[in-house]
């Protein structure tokens, strides 16, 4: 709970849960951490407990503890209320939260501000069963509706059934072949007086037209735009406050940080920076009888000292000559009998992939070097390569704890 794959983490634990809760012979639900279960066959409040106490046993069973009611005829699960007796249904919201929506003036794209009443008119209305409830229930709602400086008043969506079952897919249109779209997504700001979504679109039928080779995949079909929202301003302060607090300890420790291990410092490949992690850096080639000058653009996310041991080994060592490209040059040149220099440097620093970011830096700042410096010994194809940092977050990679 609480962590950031938390609720990815529930959605796998509950659907297993929900395997073995089968045999009980219930319909039970899940979503994340809230379950209700229907026992619909006309059984003793007894014989309900039993159950009750079966699932408890189930949950303990995969180490884990569940509180239940059991016997209820009127229960509030997630935003509704569910009644039995009466047969009704009814909005449900936790006796002191308090409803907060965007301002309607708030740096938002114009999508997201224009829908939102039409979003909470249209819940309310399929989460009451008959008007007057909605009526009942839409008071709160439209006094924050009005807070967030929108004058429009919440009415009872009458064809709200409809909605539903217009919802409902026939089995033919599930299997529907799925198109494939790029998206692109600039994030939203007021204060840009540029159409950018316009200015792009006319820019894709200016470059990709009829006649043009990659107009198949790269039309108006595939490539739409969609604004996207930046982080809030509360993000925001929390992500600098962080970043500061991380530097201070830093320089607060005790223990300095080893940048350098070097035997003979001067002979560091990195001017006494070897040690440096999550690096794009580039080698620089000088053959000084004819001047001429090779580049090569890497990056690692260990110490630039392991990467460039590394290296070194497949400069000397003839099976691994074709590692990389870098070496293939050096075995050439190598052959050749032409004196050589190599000098390293570092480019950038930057994060490697992590799962709350959910893209690298590191592969994208190496790809941006090698498109800005043109590098002479990079090979294209490495535009294209998948970040390899991405997989060891995997599920696959860690071994279950015991229970
Ligand atoms: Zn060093
Ligand atoms: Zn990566």
């Amino acid at each position: 709970m609480g962590s950031f794959d938390g609720a990815e983490t529930c959605e796998l634990v509950g659907l297993f849960l929900l395997s073995q809760l089968n045999k009980l012979n219930i319909d039970v639900g899940l979503y994340r951490d809230d379950g209700l279960a229907v026992c619909k066959k006309a059984q003793t409040p007894k014989q309900i407990e039993e159950i009750k106490q079966k699932i408890c046993k189930i949950f303990k069973n995969n180490g884990l503890r569940v509180t239940g009611e059991a016997n209820k005829k009127i229960v509030d699960f997630l935003d509704t209320t569910l009644d039995l007796r009466k047969e009704l249904y009814k909005p449900y919201k936790k006796p002191n939260s308090c409803v907060t929506y965007i301002h309607k003036h708030s740096n938002h794209p114009p999508a997201i501000i224009k829908n939102l009443p039409k979003g909470i008119n249209h819940r309310l209305s399929t989460n009451s069963k008959n008007e007057e409830i909605f009526k009942q229930a839409s008071t709160e709602y439209n006094q924050a509706v009005e807070r967030s400086g929108y004058n429009t008043t919440l009415q009872f969506d009458k064809g709200k059934e409809k909605t539903i079952t217009d919802r409902t897919l026939r089995p033919e249109e599930t299997k529907k072949r799925e198109r494939k779209i790029t998206w692109y997504n600039p994030p939203y700001s007021k204060n840009v007086a540029t159409n950018v979504g316009k200015t792009f679109l006319r820019l894709i039928n200016k470059h990709f037209p009829k006649n043009n080779k990659l107009h198949k995949f790269i039309n108006r079909n595939t490539i739409k735009i969609s604004y996207s929202c930046l982080p809030s301003f509360k993000q925001t302060i929390l992500n600098h406050n962080k970043r500061l607090l991380k530097k201070q300890k830093i320089e607060n420790s005790t223990t300095p940080t080893i940048l350098c291990n070097c035997r003979k410092r001067n002979e560091c490949p990195l001017d006494g920076n070897c040690l440096t992690k999550c690096i794009v850096y580039q080698a620089t080639v000088t053959q000084p009888a004819t001047k001429k000058i090779d580049t090569f653009v890497g990056l690692t996310d260990n110490s630039f000292k392991t990467r460039y041991n590394l290296h070194k080994s497949s400069f000397k060592l003839e099976h691994k000559k074709s590692s990389t490209k870098l070496s293939e040059f050096i075995w050439k040149l190598k052959s050749n009998n032409t004196y050589h220099k190599i000098e390293w440097q570092i480019l950038k620093k930057q994060k490697s992939y992590t799962s709350d970011m959910k893209y690298c830096t590191l592969c994208l700042q190496e790809k941006f070097e090698i498109l800005k410096n043109a590098p002479t010994l990079n090979h294209r194809k490495e535009l294209f390569t998948f970040c390899v940092h991405k997989k060891r977050h995997l599920l696959s990679n860690f071994t279950a704890l015991p229970l």
